[in-house]
């Protein structure tokens, strides 16, 4: 038996994330700890506890910051709610919302502003999907389920369009879509993509491997909705078996029995030492060859929040003054 492992790139960060982790530690470098983040920064258990324990603190709504405090919103967006109440406590903000989250939250608003009904397609209680639906409330339905496509109900069929969260499965999405064209036939396309870049070439490597793999184990976090699709794209494209894991320890040996070939890859939250960490975890139990199965070269980056730029360009100004 030939043990191997096949390796997907693009894996792991994409651009919105590294920004919005590195919006935290240029935070904590620059004001100090605490700096108070709303959500997680970014859906990784190990992100947000090295974060942690660099004096980041994670809460769950504005009200729990301190007043006058200052606060990081996380990748995902937030609504004009979470802004306002953010205002009306004096917290300092700075926004570490993903630009094509933001993007979508302008095609919801620029939507509404033209009086259409809006079909939000994404997971029910996902924070992007509330961060976005809250631009426009009275003109957005979700859609998360069949059920939910065949029940939802427009004012004018054709004055509708269909928008969505930006880490959905590509292909469960266009089958959503459909059903809806199948009642709408009028239904509208988003002016772009809404799934970002970064989850469609993390898909489209996994389908690429998946069809050799008997194994796919995916890196990423339970509640990290990007890394959970990649279970399931492994799967349809062919992988026997497929696991979510956090770390290498999570890997259960009793997975490997008749394996030969295992695929590895990671959501866009994940550090890709996390990845290493289970490729030497598989080395250490004769899964030493490693192949990179390599379907596209990203080069997408993203500019720092204007807020922290603006801080950052300041301390400059300072420490050459000085
Ligand atoms: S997964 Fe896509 S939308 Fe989400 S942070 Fe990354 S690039 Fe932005």
């Amino acid at each position: 038996m030939t043990k191997r492992v096949l390796l997907a790139k693009p894996r792991g960060y994409c651009a919105g994330v590294d920004r919005a982790v590195v919006t935290v530690e240029k935070a904590l470098e620059t004001y100090g700890a605490p700096v108070y983040v709303r959500k997680e920064i970014v859906h990784n258990k190990h992100v947000v506890e090295t974060l942690t324990e660099r004096g980041a603190i994670f809460v769950d709504e504005a009200d729990e910051v301190p007043e006058g405090a200052l606060v990081v919103f996380s990748a995902h967006g937030v609504s004009p709610a979470v802004h306002e109440e953010a205002a009306s406590r004096q917290l300092r903000t700075i926004d570490a919302t993903c630009p094509l989250v933001t993007k979508v939250h302008q095609e919801a608003k620029r939507f509404a502003r033209d009086d259409y009904d809006i079909l939000l397609i994404g997971h029910e209680g996902h924070e992007e999907v509330e961060g976005t639906a809250g631009e426009a409330p009275e003109h957005v339905q979700l859609v998360d389920t069949a059920e939910d496509a065949a029940k939802v109900t427009v004012r004018d069929p054709s004055k509708v369009v269909w928008l969505s969260q930006t880490t959905l499965s590509v292909d469960e999405t266009m089958v959503r879509v459909n059903q809806l064209k199948g009642r709408f036939p009028e239904l509208q396309d988003p002016p772009s993509d809404d799934i970002c870049y970064a989850t469609q070439n993390r898909q489209v490597a996994v389908k690429a491997m998946a069809p050799e793999c008997d194994l796919v184990i995916v890196v990423g976090s339970q509640n990290s909705s990007n890394s959970k699709r990649l279970v399931e794209v492994a799967l349809q494209a062919g992988a026997n078996a497929s696991y979510l894991v956090d770390y290498a320890r999570e890997v259960d040996e009793a997975w490997l029995d008749g394996v030969e070939t295992v695929g590895v890859t990671s959501g866009a939250s994940v550090p890709d030492i996390l990845v290493m960490d289970v490729l030497s975890w598989l080395a250490d139990r004769g899964y030493g060859e490693v192949q990179e199965v390599t379907t596209a070269n990203e080069k997408v980056a993203f500019a720092l929040p204007r807020e922290l730029r603006k801080a950052l360009k300041d301390n400059d100004l300072q420490d050459s003054v000085r």
